[in-house]
């Protein structure tokens, strides 16, 4: 079966480098599936899983923004932070969430709800990453 290189990056360092038979990402204007021979091209990715098939099996990494470039023979993303989620820790995770939803219920004017919203986003996605609801 035929394979295309994956390769996650962010500011701490590689995450993942791999091969794939399908890829599968969000990008801001929706779901793209990514077969090796796919043509070039650069697009913006949301908070969310990223999709690695091979041999029947697929593993999931939590991304967090960032660009996917694809070539031909080689998916990079660069993310500011992204987790294979067996590396995840749940509990971090969820205080992360517990923190943002109280920030998104303050009424302190001096609350940043975006950053809020952002962080509760990043949360949920490392949770759903972990429990492999997608
Ligand atoms: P927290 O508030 O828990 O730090 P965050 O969303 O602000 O979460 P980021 O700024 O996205 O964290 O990431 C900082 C670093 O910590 C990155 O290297 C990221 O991969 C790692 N990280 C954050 N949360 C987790 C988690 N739950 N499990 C594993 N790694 C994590």
């Amino acid at each position: 079966m035929k394979t295309i290189k994956v390769n996650i990056v962010t500011p701490d360092g590689p995450v993942c480098e791999t091969d794939a038979s399908m890829i599968i990402a969000v990008t801001e204007t929706g779901e793209l599936g990514i077969l090796p021979g796919h043509i070039a091209m650069v697009a913006p990715l949301k908070i969310a899983a990223l999709r690695l098939q091979k041999e029947g099996s697929t593993q999931h990494i939590a991304v967090h923004g960032g660009f996917l470039e694809v070539r031909p023979d080689v998916v990079t993303v660069l993310a500011q932070s992204a987790e294979i989620s067996t590396t995840i820790d749940i509990e971090r995770a969820k205080i992360a969430a517990n923190r943002a939803e109280e920030a998104l219920r303050s009424t302190d004017k001096d609350t940043d709800f975006n950053l809020a919203e952002l962080e509760l986003k990043r949360a949920q996605n490392r949770i759903n990453v972990f429990e492999g609801k997608l």
